[in-house]
């Protein structure tokens, strides 16, 4: 047990600090919800990326509240 965790651990941080990231696209997700009594919507997207070389995952979020849709949607 205390073998395994220490060498996962090793291995991520030495992979993060040394890499160059190079991300791809990995998905994206959209939510809405709307308010019923004003109309208001909140809008949720959020990206999600992961290093071709050491599997980082980065996460990019935009929210906005308007009754319009935002242009990043
Ligand atoms: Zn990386």
């Amino acid at each position: 047990m205390k073998t395994e965790r220490l060498g996962k651990g090793q291995r991520f941080r030495r992979g993060h600090r040394r890499c160059f990231h190079r991300y791809e696209h990995l998905e994206t997700k959209k939510q809405v919800f709307e308010d019923e009594e004003s109309g208001i919507k909140s809008w949720r997207r959020v990206d999600l990326f992961y290093c071709q070389r050491c599997l980082w995952i980065k996460e990019r979020v935009f929210k906005t509240i308007s009754q319009n849709e935002p242009d990043w949607y």
